[in-house]
């Protein structure tokens, strides 16, 4: 329970008003004497002699003084007539002689500001958006909350446990943002745990595909081990879902997989992989990567090296690792300095560079799908399905999915043409 401590300078007007707001505040918060430390201060000014505004102003100094968060009211006599001068500077809320009724919503109002809430087992909640105004892709949230409790990640304990939203409503959501957006991002924390009781993420890519207006279906990031073989066929016999998966791998060693509570090993990681590009051959997989994890020697850093370039991945977001209070790895014992955090991540980007560059290539003299972003002069930009952003000269209308032929690959863009 919040605490709130109340002064009464001056008059039996200030007395009587005091005694007020005290009841109504008692319902709700709990009084403790003006000298301890509370969450809310109140005092009841008084500008009637010198030695009543000096008291006054001793009083708020004390107050913001004794408790440096606290939330501090002034009402009456001199906040009306002082209350806008330096006085004044550390009060957060000041009433003069009116709106005294208003005083105890006002501090609840404040408070209720922080609508944060403990987080025993929340539910979804459904944000309904029937539009992305100006956007050609629109996201759509279908799942939040994590129960994987990572060693590195704050997420389980920010956002909670895993729920999801029912399929119903999603499906509904879908058909009225296609009106809008041709392409659809289907998000969440954890989003290959989507569920709705024997529903799963299958089922509703499934039903997704059924809806006409929708050109594309992009998941936005999965686990590897929730790439089952039977996402791999709805993605490799559907004509709309992206041939982009971004799989996050985090280490690709053992050893750091292990301390950092991934649910499998880089050889069970990479045969996924080789399965899903044997099944889908033209995909793009790419990948969240973190390095500097408490325990990484230069050895395994330098294995995790040699298995990004045996895996190639078509692009690497690539993190220094950030300790988190409350997480598990935090309390490991062996924290590596910024500088080699640094030197590892611009080790890791050019590497990717490189294997980025080749993976672009390769689709030179191919025809791609590519949601048109943006216009300019005679040129449309764009990503495409395998994720990679396009300028090609043509005609179209931004929203518009068109098909361009790669002609070339630089080191900052991918230049196309398009042909339908
Ligand atoms: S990294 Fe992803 S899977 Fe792991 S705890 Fe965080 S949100 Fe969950």
């Amino acid at each position: 329970m919040k605490t709130f401590a109340m002064m009464v300078l001056g008059c039996k007007v200030n007395d009587y008003e005091a005694t007020y707001l005290r009841r109504k505040m008692l319902e709700r918060y709990e009084e403790v004497s003006f000298k301890d430390k509370a969450d809310i201060y109140i005092i009841f000014t008084c500008c009637v002699t010198n030695i009543a505004e000096a008291k006054t102003r001793k009083m708020l100094h004390r107050a913001r003084n004794t408790n440096p968060d606290a939330y501090i009211v002034a009402i009456g006599c001199l906040s009306q007539i002082k209350g806008d001068t330096e006085d004044f500077k550390d009060v957060d809320l000041i009433i003069g002689s009116t709106r005294k009724d208003e005083v105890y919503d006002l501090i609840n109002q404040h408070f209720q500001d922080n609508l944060v809430e403990e987080l025993k087992d929340p539910g979804f909640e459904d944000l309904y958006l029937d539009t992305y105004p100006g956007k050609s892709r629109a996201f759509l949230k279908i799942q939040d909350g994590c129960n994987q409790y990572c060693a590195y990640c704050i997420i389980p304990y920010a956002r909670g446990s895993e729920r999801s939203a029912q399929h119903e409503n999603i499906i509904k959501q879908a058909k009225v943002l296609s009106e809008t957006s041709k392409e659809l991002v289907l998000t969440g924390i954890h989003t290959g745990r989507y569920f709705d009781g024997e529903y799963h993420l299958y089922e509703l890519l499934r039903d997704l595909e059924k809806i006409d207006d929708l050109k594309t279906i992009r998941l936005s990031s999965i686990e590897m081990n929730e790439v089952n073989d039977g996402i791999v066929a709805m993605i490799k016999n559907s004509g709309r879902i992206a041939h982009h998966l971004h799989i996050p791998v985090q280490s690709c060693s053992n050893e750091i997989l292990t301390l950092m509570n991934r649910p499998y090993t880089i050889e069970e990681y990479t045969d996924r992989i080789a399965y899903i590009r044997k099944e889908i051959p033209d995909i793009s997989i790419s990948t969240d990567l973190i390095v500097g994890f408490p325990g990484e020697t230069d050895e395994i850093f330098e294995k995790t090296l040699a298995n990004l370039k045996k895996i190639r991945f078509s692009f690497i977001h690539v993190f220094p690792y950030a300790r988190k209070k409350g997480t598990a790895a935090d309390k490991l014992d062996v924290h590596l300095p910024n500088s080699v955090k640094k030197s590892r991540v611009n080790r890791v980007i050019e590497i990717e560079k490189g294997i980025t560059k080749e993976f672009r290539k390769s689709f030179i003299g191919k025809q791609l799908e590519m949601l048109i972003e943006k216009k300019e002069e005679e040129y449309v930009y764009g990503y495409v399905k395998q994720y990679f952003y396009v300028k090609a000269y043509g005609k179209g209308e931004i929203g518009d999915i068109v098909k361009v032929r790669i002609d070339s690959v630089n080191d900052d863009e991918v230049i196309g043409n398009v042909t339908e």
